[in-house]
């Protein structure tokens, strides 16, 4: 049972079209843009050519219905447009080009085609928005419920690649965008959920909280600050995305770099509406942007001599810099207080 209009879907059973009827009609409006792709979907496997002067990048990523969606609140087209945008961020992550995208999935029986259709054309908007090709993919059968496994494949100029390890004492940190947004999208999702689950007569009220939900259920991968990047002639020493929460890639960034990052309260980019929905729903902003996770936002470490570059951009923040190892991991406090930072980044894996 589902709290949005457009979940409650015209139904056509799935075996109506058998498994090969389903995939030519989910992938038959998919047209190919990239150079490098020779053949997408319909062979054995799909075909690429490797641009000779670049390395490939390649990452996964699986979504499990009740780990990290909920069918009752996550409408399927924003799944999809979720599923290839947090793929996209990974390669965003390393400083590369996504380029093509495959995609897997495992349907409970009591799908309809016409949830396919919806979770497909997602996939494919945000195919058009960061102009990747959907090469392939497998579709099977699920006793339990919706899996979606996407692996993004992607190119960089080897001198170009961001690894999470490159950080040097003395560089800044930087974070795009704004942080803690998509967490509190998630806790007015489940407030609703949890209404409508009581009243099942009560219309979700999620007036006024746009930002915050379209954070939660269909972040952007940051695409085009990876262009700024390079137009300013930047290149991150190390770089990751903020998938977990901010405080949990900190201590990515600065375990792999063998450095100490110390970042500062006043200085963390949150939007105003964050402000003030945490404060409605009696929360800390500044607790909902440290470890809230999926704002997928990227966050990466440059050489000082680029601070001019960057310092009027607002879709930059230098929010700390790098220090000698031994200084560990601080967040000064605006009372200038040091605290050091612990891991409480979101992990699926723990309860
Ligand atoms: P095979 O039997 O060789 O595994 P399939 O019948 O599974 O082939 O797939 C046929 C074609 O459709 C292949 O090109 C495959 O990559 C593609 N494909 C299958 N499932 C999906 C999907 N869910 N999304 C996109 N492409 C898919
Ligand atoms: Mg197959």
């Amino acid at each position: 049972m589902s709290i949005f209009e457009d979940n409650k879907l015209q139904s056509t059973s799935i075996s109506e079209l058998g498994e090969f009827g389903l995939i030519d009609h989910i992938t038959k409006d998919f047209k190919s843009k990239n150079k490098t792709t020779v053949k997408a979907v319909g062979d054995d496997a799909a075909v690429l050519k490797s641009a000779l002067d670049k390395l490939q990048l390649i990452s996964t990523d699986m979504l499990v219905e009740g780990v990290h969606f909920d069918l009752s609140y996550v409408p399927l087209k924003h799944l999809g447009y979720k599923s290839v945008s947090v793929n996209v961020s990974d390669i965003c992550a390393m400083n590369g080009k996504a380029t093509q995208i495959t995609v897997s999935i495992a349907i409970s029986n009591r799908f309809p085609v016409e949830a396919v259709e919806e979770l497909y054309s997602g996939i494919k908007s945000a195919c058009e928005k960061f102009n990747v090709d959907l090469i392939g993919g497998d579709t099977t059968s699920s006793v339990s419920g919706l899996v979606i496994s996407v692996t993004v494949i992607g190119e960089a100029k080897e001198e170009k690649i961001s690894y999470r390890c490159g950080a040097k004492v003395n560089d800044l940190l930087v974070v795009t965008g704004d942080l803690g947004a998509a967490y509190l999208g998630l806790q007015i999702l489940k407030r609703e959920k949890d209404i409508f689950l009581a009243n099942p007569g009560v219309q979700p009220d999620l007036q006024g909280n746009d930002y915050s939900l379209q954070r939660q259920l269909k972040p952007e991968a940051r695409v085009n600050l990876i262009e700024v990047l390079e137009e300013l002639e930047i290149k991150p020493t190390s770089m990751i995305d903020v998938s977990d929460g901010l405080t949990s890639e900190i201590l990515h960034l600065s375990k792999c770099s063998d450095v100490g990052i110390t970042i500062y309260e006043d200085k963390i980019p949150i939007d105003h509406t964050t402000m003030n929905l945490a404060k409605d729903l009696n929360l800390n902003p500044i607790f909902c942007a440290l470890n809230g996770g999926e704002d997928y936002e990227l966050l990466f470490t440059i050489g000082q001599e680029h601070y001019d570059k960057l310092k009027k951009d607002v879709d930059f923040t230098i929010i700390g810099h790098v220090t000698d190892k031994s200084e560990g991991n601080n967040f000064i406090t605006n009372d200038s207080a040091s605290h050091p930072i612990t891991a409480q980044g979101w992990d699926a894996l723990k309860k």
